[in-house]
C-alpha cells in the first residue's frame, strides 16, 4: 500500500499564506519606510550563530538560553556520531565480564579515533575537546583494571559525562533574537569606524522553543533596530547623558511613528529606568533581602529567581504575588545621579516629542544585557500576550563580546503579534483581488488579451488572464469570486474594431474604450481602489 503519511507544519511553527502575507508584506514594508526616514539602514544577519554568543550577550541564567534555544553540533562525523551515542547507551555491569570487555574495546575505539580527529583538526581543537578525550582515554585504561571492577558504575557514568563534552563540530544555535548578532556583525565589520551612530535595522523569523499559543509561537518574526556608538575619545560620562536620552527618545518616537502609520489600536507605552553596574546590584542585593524575607510567600518560579535573578520576579504575573510585590523596594528610589537625571531627560524628550508614556516601575526585561532605559508596548486585542514591543538601552554589550566600547539602544517588535492585533480591529484589510479580469472568447482574442494583460500587468494593474477560453457567464462568474473591480471583454467584435469593453463588477455598468484611453481611465485614482 502506498505510503500515506500526512506532514505537518511543526508544532509552534505555521505557513503564513495569502491573503495575510499580504498584511504581512504592508507591515514590513511600512517599517522599511518609516525607519529609512529616521537614516536607518538594513542589516541581514545570518539566522544561525554559534551558541556562546547567545549564551554570552543574553545571559545563562535567562529562560531564553537555559531552556529555550534549539541548539545543534553541526559537524560532518557520522560515525564518530553514532560511535559516541551508542557507547552513550551502553550500561555494562559487573556480572558480565565478556559485556564489559566489549564496553572497553569500543571506548578505546572511540578514544583513538578522536584522538586521530583532533591531531587532524576534524574536531575542534578546543581546551574543553582536549580535555574530554583525555579523559575518555584514562576512563578506557581503568576500566582494564580488574581492581576497579568495583568502581564500574562510577565509570560509566563518567564516560557518558566525558562523551557529553566531547564536541565533534561548532556548537550552533538558531537564532533567538538578533540583538547578539547585530553586535557580532558591528564588531566583525570595523563599524565603529563608521560615522557614529550606526543605525541598523532587521526582520525575520526568531526561534524559541516555548510553549506555543495565541501569540506565541517556537518560530516567530520580528522587526527590530539598534543604534550603536562606539565611544570616541574623551567621550562618556555623565556630559553624554542629554544625547543618549535623545536618542532613546528618538528611537522610542520612530517605534510610536511606525504604529502610528499602522493605525495599531491601544498601544500603550510603558517605560522604566533598571540603572547601571554602578546602582542596580546595590538594588538587586536590596530586593534578594527583602525577598527571602517573605520567600515562604511566594510561589516556585520565584523562589527559584531570588537566587538567581531577583529583577524577574517584578514580572511575576501570578496573583497571590502581586500584593507582595507592590511592597518591594522600587529601583527608581535607588538609582544613582546619572541614572536618574538619564531618566528625567528621557521622559523630558519625549515630551518634546509628544510621545504619551507611562513609568512602571516593574518593568524589567527578560534579557540580561539591559540597562537605564526599558521600554515595552502594548497593543490591543492579544489577551495576556499583549506586549508587540521590548526594548532598551544596552551600553557594554558590544564590549562584553570582544568589540570597543561602545553605547546601544535597540528593540524588538513581535510581528506576528501586531499582525494579530491589526486583524483583530479590522485593519488588516486589503483581500487579495484582482484590478482586471480578462473575459476573452475566440481564438483571434487571445493573442490580443495576451498583449493586453502585459500592457496592464506593466503599468502596475492586478490581471487575471484565464488560461483558456471561457464562456460569457462563467467568466464573469469566475472575476467574481476572485475579487475583480472589472472585467474587461474581449470578443471578435472588440479586436476587429479596436473598441474595448469594460465591465464594472460592482454595478454592472459598461464602457466602450480604445487599449489607450482603457490605461487613462484606470490610472485615474478612483477607478483602482486596489492600487496603492
Ligand atoms: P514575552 O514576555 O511576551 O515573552 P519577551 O520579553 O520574551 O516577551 P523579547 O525577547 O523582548 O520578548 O522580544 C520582543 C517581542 O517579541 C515581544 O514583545 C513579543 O512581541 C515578541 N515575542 C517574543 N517571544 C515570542 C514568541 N514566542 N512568539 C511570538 N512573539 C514573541
Ligand atoms: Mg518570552
Amino acid at each position: 500500500m502506498a505510503n500515506k503519511q500526512k506532514f505537518q507544519a511543526i508544532k509552534g511553527t505555521r505557513d503564513l499564506l495569502p491573503p495575510e502575507t499580504e498584511l504581512w508584506n504592508r507591515v514590513e514594508q511600512t517599517a522599511r519606510e518609516v525607519f529609512g526616514t529616521f537614516g536607518f539602514g538594513e542589516i541581514r544577519p545570518p539566522i544561525f550563530e554559534p551558541t556562546e554568543l547567545f549564551a554570552r550577550a543574553i545571559g545563562a541564567e535567562t529562560d531564553v538560553v537555559a531552556k529555550e534555544m534549539y541548539t545543534f553540533e553541526d559537524h560532518d562525523l557520522p560515525d564518530l556520531a553514532y560511535a559516541r551515542s551508542d557507547l552513550k547507551m551502553r550500561n555494562p555491569s559487573v556480572d558480565n565480564l565478556p559485556g564489559i570487555e566489549a564496553y572497553r574495546d569500543r571506548l578505546g575505539d572511540l578514544y583513538a579515533a578522536l584522538e586521530r580527529a583532533f591531531h587532524a583538526g576534524a574536531v575542534p581543537r578546543t581546551p574543553e575537546n582536549r580535555h574530554a578525550i583525555t579523559r575518555l582515554g584514562d576512563l578506557s585504561v581503568a576500566l582494564g583494571d580488574p581492581s576497579l571492577r568495583s568502581e564500574l558504575q562510577g565509570l560509566s557514568h563518567d564516560v557518558r559525562s566525558a562523551l557529553e563534552q566531547v564536541k565533534l563540530g561548532d556548537v550552533v544555535t538558531l537564532r533567538p533574537e538578533a540583538t547578539a548578532s547585530v553586535c557580532r556583525a558591528y564588531i566583525e565589520h570595523n563599524m565603529h569606524a563608521l560615522t557614529q551612530p550606526v543605525k541598523l535595522y532587521y526582520t525575520g523569523p526568531m526561534f524559541r522553543r516555548e510553549r506555543p499559543q495565541k501569540g506565541r509561537y517556537r518560530q516567530f518574526y520580528q522587526i527590530g533596530a539598534e543604534v550603536l556608538e562606539a565611544l570616541q575619545q574623551g567621550q562618556g560620562g555623565a556630559k553624554d547623558i542629554p544625547k543618549d536620552a535623545a536618542i532613546d527618545a528618538e528611537v522610542i518616537e520612530m517605534v510610536m511613528v511606525f504604529f502610528g502609520r499602522l493605525e495599531l489600536q491601544g498601544v500603550q507605552l510603558e517605560i522604566n529606568s533598571i540603572g547601571d553596574r554602578n546602582c542596580r546590584p546595590q538594588y538587586v542585593e536590596l530586593l534578594r533581602a527583602e525577598l527571602l524575607k517573605v520567600k515562604d510567600k511566594l510561589g516556585a518560579d520565584s523562589q527559584r529567581r531570588i537566587e538567581t535573578n531577583p529583577l524577574r520576579v517584578l514580572d511575576s504575573k501570578l496573583e497571590s504575588e502581586q500584593e507582595i510585590i507592590a511592597g518591594l523596594p522600587r529601583i527608581g528610589d535607588h538609582l544613582c545621579a546619572d541614572c536618574a537625571k538619564h531618566y528625567a531627560e528621557v521622559k523630558r524628550q519625549l515630551g518634546l516629542r509628544g510621545v504619551a508614556y507611562k513609568e512602571n516601575w516593574r518593568l524589567v526585561r527578560g534579557l540580561d544585557y539591559y540597562m537605564r532605559t526599558t521600554f515595552e508596548i502594548a497593543a490591543q486585542g492579544l489577551g495576556s500576550q499583549n506586549a508587540v514591543c521590548g526594548g532598551g538601552r544596552y551600553d557594554g554589550l558590544v564590549e562584553l563580546l570582544g568589540g570597543p566600547p561602545t553605547k546601544g539602544i535597540g528593540f524588538a517588535i513581535g510581528e506576528d503579534r501586531l499582525i494579530l492585533s491589526l486583524q483583530e480591529a479590522g485593519k488588516g484589510g486589503g483581500a487579495q483581488g484582482r484590478d482586471v479580469y480578462i473575459a476573452w472568447m475566440g481564438e483571434k482574442a487571445q493573442a490580443t488579451a495576451i498583449a493586453a494583460a502585459r500592457t496592464l500587468r506593466n503599468a502596475g494593474f492586478r490581471v487575471e488572464l484565464p488560461p483558456v477560453e471561457q464562456k460569457f457567464g462563467k467568466a464573469l462568474g469566475q472575476a467574481d469570486k476572485l475579487g475583480s473591480r472589472y472585467a474587461l471583454i474581449l470578443g471578435e467584435d472588440e479586436v476587429a474594431s479596436g473598441q474595448w469593453t469594460l465591465k464594472t463588477l460592482a454595478d454592472g455598468s459598461q464602457a466602450k474604450y480604445t487599449e489607450a484611453a482603457l490605461l487613462e481611465f484606470l490610472k485615474k485614482p478612483c477607478s483602482s481602489p486596489l492600487q496603492g
